[in-house]
């Protein structure tokens, strides 16, 4: 079986860090606090096994009728995860788009299932090809905005796309929060759309490992039987409840964070790069020279670290993370180095 490969992870302190998508700022204050208090508290006691308090304020931060509507995990990948051993299964299969998000292949691979790519056009649009049914097509998968080009498929297109499709379609919202519009809406009307989030990206908590999914109650019930009892400890649960009590911090930092998405996306423009359009906490982009693997190389040697990928015969390009200003300020100058180095 091919593993999925994670970005590189170095101890901390080494690297301008911008090749997970990670936030660059510290989380809302209100989640210290909550860790806090609950390392003091009985820690020899297993956690609730529902994670009802994270339910409760995440029910309530996003307009959901209620906590029965939201399943946590630990991180999004264990949610993802749940979804396919749920609803794929021995020698069947799950359909994804490319390039975007692999870890959906692995998962296919460990049921025993297989899995089916179809390619965004030059455009980062869905080819009518995406929609269609098949006999042994368990769950279609979606990153929206996806992963590594940052574009939207507006949830109008989403809901017919549902609509045509025998099975259910998961919408990975991991950086919806960045992004114009999302699909929550759809969720309430549509038994067949089902939303994954993370409080990596947007709540600035990739190391505490929470995600979940809002869905319609009846799939949470059947979803909670595959689960692991605890799969979310004690101060993880605390530490997003508090989180997600932070709304006015979230609103804060998605209006810095996309600002200085545009400013890096102009700069790299400037330098030469095509940059694609987007609403995530990340650029994709490319360079006429084709040197992506060289700029990587180079920016690392540098102590900057972002995300080379390459996608075979679609192509290659750098995936570059939203820092601070200041962080993204180094980077474009070891970019515009690097350019001046190239053969
Ligand atoms: N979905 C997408 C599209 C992602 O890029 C990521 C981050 N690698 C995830 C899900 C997983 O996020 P997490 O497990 O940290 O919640």
């Amino acid at each position: 079986m091919k593993p999925y490969a994670p970005g590189e992870q170095p101890p901390p302190g080494k690297f301008i860090k911008l090749n997970t998508n990670e936030n660059p700022y510290p989380p809302p204050p209100a989640v210290i606090h909550a860790i806090t208090e609950a390392a003091s508290g009985p820690l020899n006691r297993y956690p609730d096994p529902m994670s009802t308090s994270f339910r409760r304020a995440a029910a309530e931060a996003l307009g959901l009728p209620g906590p029965e509507w939201v399943l946590a995990g630990n991180g999004s990948d264990e949610i993802l995860t749940l979804l396919v051993r749920g609803f794929v299964g021995e020698g069947q299969s799950l359909r994804l788009p490319s390039p975007s998000y692999i870890l959906y292949r692995t998962l296919a691979d460990i049921q025993g299932a297989s899995w089916e790519q179809v390619e965004f056009d030059e455009d980062w649009r869905l080819p009518a090809e995406f929609s269609q049914s098949r006999d042994d097509l368990r769950l279609v998968l979606l990153p929206n905005p996806n992963s590594p080009s940052g574009t939207v498929v507006p949830p109008a297109e989403i809901e017919s796309i549902a609509n045509s499709l025998a099975c259910p379609l998961v919408v990975d919202e991991a950086y919806a929060d960045f992004a114009e519009e999302n699909c929550l809406d759809l969720v309430q009307r549509n038994e067949h759309i089902l939303v994954t989030r993370t409080l990596s990206k947007s709540y600035a908590l990739a190391g505490i490992r929470f995600g979940f999914l809002v869905a319609q109650p009846q799939i949470i019930a059947e979803l909670t039987k595959i689960k692991d009892s605890y799969n979310c400890d004690a101060i993880s649960i605390a530490a997003a409840t508090a989180a997600m009590q932070s709304q006015a911090w979230l609103d804060e930092n998605v209006a810095k964070v996309n600002q200085t998405r545009s400013r890096l996306a102009s700069e790299l423009a400037g330098l030469g790069f095509d940059v694609v359009p987007s609403q995530a906490n990340f650029v994709w982009c490319t360079h006429p020279s084709g040197q992506h693997r060289a700029i990587y190389e180079f920016l690392k040697t540098n102590q900057i670290l972002v995300r080379y990928m390459d996608f075979g015969d679609w192509g290659d390009g750098l995936r570059i993370s939203v820092g601070t200003d200041e962080q993204i300020d180094a980077c474009l100058l070891m970019i515009q180095r690097a350019l001046t180095q190239l053969p």
